[in-house]
């Protein structure tokens, strides 16, 4: 008896166990996920990117010319406009199909999140100026070729994107980062619709 009591008890905590541990996944997905986009949000996108840093550091110690991480900052053009214009529920529903155009042109590696109200950080792992500025220029097209159909019309959306990638010598985040976004302030500054970039502490960043 006291066999048979032992053995339902186990069984019964194991499976306790399992739904606990399914609940707390759930959860941590919950907690990193922006709910209007479904993308990850500004925590998460931000903790992976310190992953990834620390990813790259591990690597460079093994082969110096590992290929880098590049972000890339994205902010939708005159967003404002379109709130007043078409209303709140128009420009979440831009938002929505903003997010899932720009993940359309991204690799399964890479990380897409919104970073904040209307703009999206990109984490490109493993990936050089050139084929990160040839990303950026996609995803900048794939957004505006064809308007977002609302319900009071079609509606013409841009972006602009900065693009920032990891010097050999860069550690932390906090400087790749703030490049990133000096790239798009350059990208609104030129006149909106474009890719633009600012190089790191050498040529090769
Ligand atoms: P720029 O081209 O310089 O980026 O101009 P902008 O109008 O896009 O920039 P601005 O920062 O002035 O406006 C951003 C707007 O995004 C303001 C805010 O009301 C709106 N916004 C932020 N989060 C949300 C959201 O979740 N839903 C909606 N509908 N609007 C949002
Ligand atoms: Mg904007
Ligand atoms: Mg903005």
């Amino acid at each position: 008896i006291l066999l048979t009591v032992f053995a339902l008890s186990f069984l019964a905590v194991r499976r306790a166990t399992g739904r606990m541990q399914a609940a707390q996944t759930a959860l941590e997905t919950l907690a990193g996920t922006d709910p209007l986009t479904g993308l990850v949000n500004r925590r998460r996108v931000l903790a992976r990117a310190e992953e990834e840093m620390e990813r790259l550091q591990r690597e460079r110690e093994k082969r110096p010319d590992a290929p880098p991480l590049t972000l890339l900052m994205l902010d939708i053009d005159h967003f404002k406009e379109c709130n007043d214009t078409r209303g709140h529920l128009a420009g979440d529903q831009v938002l929505r199909e903003v997010a899932a155009r720009v993940l359309a042109c991204t690799r399964h590696y890479d990380v897409v999140g919104r970073y904040g109200g209307e703009e999206f950080l990109l984490l490109l792992p493993t990936t050089g100026f050139p084929e990160a500025r040839a990303i950026a220029e996609r995803i900048r097209r794939g957004v505006a070729q064809r308007p977002v159909e609302l319900d009071s019309g079609p509606l013409t959306v841009t972006v602009s994107v900065g693009v920032a990638c990891a010097g050999t010598r860069e550690r932390t985040l906090a400087p790749l980062l703030q490049r990133a976004d000096r790239a798009l302030y350059l990208a609104k500054q030129s006149g909106r619709n474009r890719v633009a970039w600012v190089e790191g502490e050498n040529a090769h960043d």
